[in-house]
């Protein structure tokens, strides 16, 4: 018979364990974990559109119309008008030619990465870059360049020596999903356009949260995607829902249909998804104010945070990491705050480098000042407990 024990004993005795909790509520700033009402600061339901009523009850009304499932791949029969509907609105937002949607936005990666490169090609990409990037890195079978974390000089210097390849794909996240710090796009973007390269930009948490309008971190930066650049987005954080997309122009969006396989060989996504992601869409753009009290929630939370002397790296964001180093002291202080019923988890390799484990902490426009005050004194009395402040 098949057996785990040793590797798992190995994975408990290097303090990187990874145990399932129990969640009992639906998504918001207070849940009920096992019978405990906690103050969460670990999800990525930015906005609260998770549980907005008027997204809630298009996925009800979706469901009464079309059914529980999509029956099928798109390519089959699964492609119910909805998804036509969707992917204009996202391009729209995006401000790209079109958008496809993906299931979820690890599959969107493997599958846009996998479709694009291949042998004979190059890719660059950011050393925090997230798994599915880096999975779909490996999946492509090109040539994989990581560059260090948002170091633009040295990426120039890759791409000078990248004459002999055929195509040459710059990728890196919009928002740093572990260190909540933001990729140097203008630059990227000249790079990409001097050296011939299509850039990918991972928006997975600056959709809906960065720019005015919310259209993420292209907007925040005062840049507008062109035919060399192509955007995910995923719509299981701020936007509330579940699954992904690839925003670019229609010519990229006809070839990922043709190419991509977790595009092509998945069933659709059920239909009271995509009819919620229409919704929320709607609804981060008509509530501004969701986004504006994310961003006064954030500024106020990290500040509190530097004042008590945290290392925060450089989150500018609402993804606010407070450094630790090793796994074990990062898991004690987890469960020391986790008693104190803050919801905060310990985040350790392989999801981050060796050596910096860190609390991972995010922040929400429903959050209240109130809950913000306690999670910074909880921290304080944790940080001192452990010796990090
Ligand atoms: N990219 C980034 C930067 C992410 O943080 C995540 C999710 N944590 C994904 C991609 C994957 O998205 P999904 O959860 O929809 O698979």
């Amino acid at each position: 018979m098949l057996s785990f024990t040793n590797e798992l004993q190995q994975i408990r005795q290097a303090g990187l364990y990874r145990v399932l909790r129990e969640a009992c509520s639906q998504s918001g700033p207070k849940v009920n974990i096992a019978g405990r009402e906690m103050l969460m600061m670990a999800s990525n339901d930015y906005l609260g559109l998770c549980s907005h009523p008027r997204v809630v009850k298009k996925a009800q009304q979706a469901m009464e119309t079309w059914g529980a499932g999509s029956g099928a791949a798109r390519l089959v029969s699964g492609n119910i008008s909805l998804f036509d509907d969707l992917e204009q609105k996202l391009a729209a937002f995006k401000e790209t030619e079109d958008s496809l949607v993906f299931s979820t936005g690890y599959m969107a990666n493997i599958g846009l990465l996998s479709a694009l490169a291949g042998s004979g090609d190059v890719i660059y990409s950011d050393e925090l870059n997230h798994a599915s990037i880096i999975d779909g890195c490996r999946l492509s079978g090109a040539r994989i360049e990581v560059f260090p974390h948002r170091d633009a000089g040295a990426l120039e210097d890759l791409l000078r020596k990248a004459a002999r390849y055929r195509r040459k794909i710059i990728i890196t996240d919009g928002v740093f999903s572990m260190d909540g710090d933001i990729a140097p796009l203008p630059l990227l973007m000249e790079l990409a356009n001097r050296y011939d390269a299509f850039l990918i930009v991972d928006d997975a948490h600056g959709t809906g949260v960065l720019g005015e309008q919310g259209r993420g971190t292209l907007e925040h930066l005062d840049l507008c995607a062109n035919g060399s650049v192509a955007i995910m987005g995923t719509m299981g954080k701020a936007m509330g829902g579940f699954g992904a997309f690839v925003a670019g122009t229609s010519e990229l969006k006809q070839f990922l249909i043709n190419r991509s396989r977790s595009f092509i060989f998945t069933t659709a996504l059920p239909p009271s998804v995509v009819a919620s992601a229409i919704e929320a869409l709607d609804v981060l753009q008509k509530e501004p104010e969701r986004r504006m009290q994310l961003h006064k929630n954030h500024l106020f939370f990290r500040n509190g945070l530097k004042a008590l002397g945290f290392n925060i790296l450089g989150s500018t964001t609402h993804i606010v990491p407070v450094m630790v180093g090793d796994p074990e002291t990062a898991v004690a202080m987890a469960d020391y705050i986790l008693g104190e019923d803050v919801f905060i988890l310990a985040i350790r390799p392989p999801t981050v480098p060796e050596k910096s484990s860190r609390l991972r902490i995010t922040v929400m426009a429903t959050h209240t000042r109130g809950d913000l005050e306690q999670a910074l004194e909880v921290l304080e009395r944790a940080g001192r407990k452990f010796g990090i402040i």
